[in-house]
């Protein structure tokens, strides 16, 4: 058994049969692993595991960095070991823009695929040439072009049952030259039309420290809930009823509303039920104050979800990834 608590932020005591660290695709050859049932591991900032794990766990660990260029764009290769929030800091301190608005957000560059990151009006799939992965079951390694990864809201092929078997090795981003801040996000817009990559960066860290807390020192997986679209009809009836909500306006009818205000509203923020509770600056993050179990997380998560419900008729569904003894739970 391997004890799991270091290997996710939320730092639930839970365990797996066996952990496996590959640094190399060929290194999948000599492992014994549960091909049944088996479960792939970044930076465990967007999973919790809320019950020991029935199987085991692999984790790709490669952290190969290069930056190259061409007449109109950076091109930037990584293993999907590194650190995300490292690669950010070594590209926009060299002054190459377009990360900088995904600075300090937890977990490794493979995870950032699978999850197409996404902070301050930036995806992860819009700077995203393509991804390497390889076949768990069969060591096909292939390439995937942008298009490939079906990228959506916080989704990709990876979460899906088509791309369950493929790991993220590597991952290949193209940021053109041509730069221009994005700074339509409240906290950034008080930066002027002189702001550089790095100014941007400090910004957004300067933000996310102010209201986030650090999972090294309080536990913690980010954002707990997708914001939920709703159509325009529905939001024009809340917003009736609740003036004050923010409402944003999608493409195709579309209406994104805040999972933080709603839970907010439904009188949650700062709420603690034994060590699990919600962060008392921000109601979307649910942090973990020591001695947290899973049993306590999964009745906390489902509370918030039906109040959320029977306050705004809305359905919040989780960003982070629920593993219970057979693999992935849907609350
Ligand atoms: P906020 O300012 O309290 O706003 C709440 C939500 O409203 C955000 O999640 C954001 O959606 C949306 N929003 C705000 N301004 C917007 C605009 N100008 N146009 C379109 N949508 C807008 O946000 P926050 O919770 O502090 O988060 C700020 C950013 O950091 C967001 O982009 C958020 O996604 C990101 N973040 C990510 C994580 C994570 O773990 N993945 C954790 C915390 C924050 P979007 O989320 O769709 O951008």
């Amino acid at each position: 058994m391997v004890n799991l608590k270091n290997r996710h932020t939320l730092s639930l005591q839970a365990s797996c049969n066996n952990l496996y660290e590959v640094e190399n695709i060929q290194d999948l050859d000599s492992l014994d692993l549960d091909h049944q049932h088996y479960f792939v591991l970044g930076g465990g900032s967007n999973v919790a595991f809320v019950e020991d794990f029935d199987g085991d766990i692999v984790t790709f660990t490669n952290k190969q960095l290069s930056i190259t260029e061409n007449d109109d764009s950076w091109l930037i290769e990584t293993g999907a070991g590194v650190v995300w929030h490292d690669l950010v800091l070594q590209v926009t301190q060299k002054g190459i823009g377009g990360l900088e608005n995904l600075a300090l957000i937890p977990g490794n560059c493979g995870a950032a695929a699978v999850q197409n990151i996404g902070a301050y009006g930036v995806e992860f799939s819009a700077l995203c040439k393509g991804v390497q992965t390889v076949n768990i079951k069969t060591k096909e390694i292939k390439e995937l072009t942008n298009p490939e990864c079906c990228f959506g809201y916080r989704n990709s092929i990876f979460k899906s049952t088509a791309g369950s078997d493929l790991l993220v090795t590597k991952i290949c981003l193209q940021l053109p030259k041509k730069w221009t801040a994005k700074l339509t996000y409240q906290g950034l817009d008080s930066l002027t039309t002189g702001a550089t990559p790095l100014s941007v960066m400090n910004k957004v860290i300067e933000i996310r420290q102010s209201k986030l807390p650090d999972p090294a020192k309080l536990a913690n997986a980010g954002s707990f809930f997708k914001n939920p679209v709703v159509t325009a009809e529905v939001a024009c009836v809340l917003k009736e009823r609740y003036p004050e909500m923010p409402t944003y306006h999608q493409d195709k009818n579309g209406v994104k509303l805040s999972s933080g205000w709603l839970i907010e509203k439904a009188g949650f923020k700062g709420k603690k039920v034994d060590s699990i509770g919600t962060y008392e600056k921000h109601a979307l993050v649910i942090v973990n104050y020591g001695q947290g179990s899973g049993q306590t997380l999964l009745r906390f998560v489902r509370d918030i979800k039906e109040q959320v419900r029977d306050l705004f008729s809305v359905t919040l569904e989780n960003e982070v990834l629920l593993i219970g003894k057979n693999g992935v739970i849907n609350l």
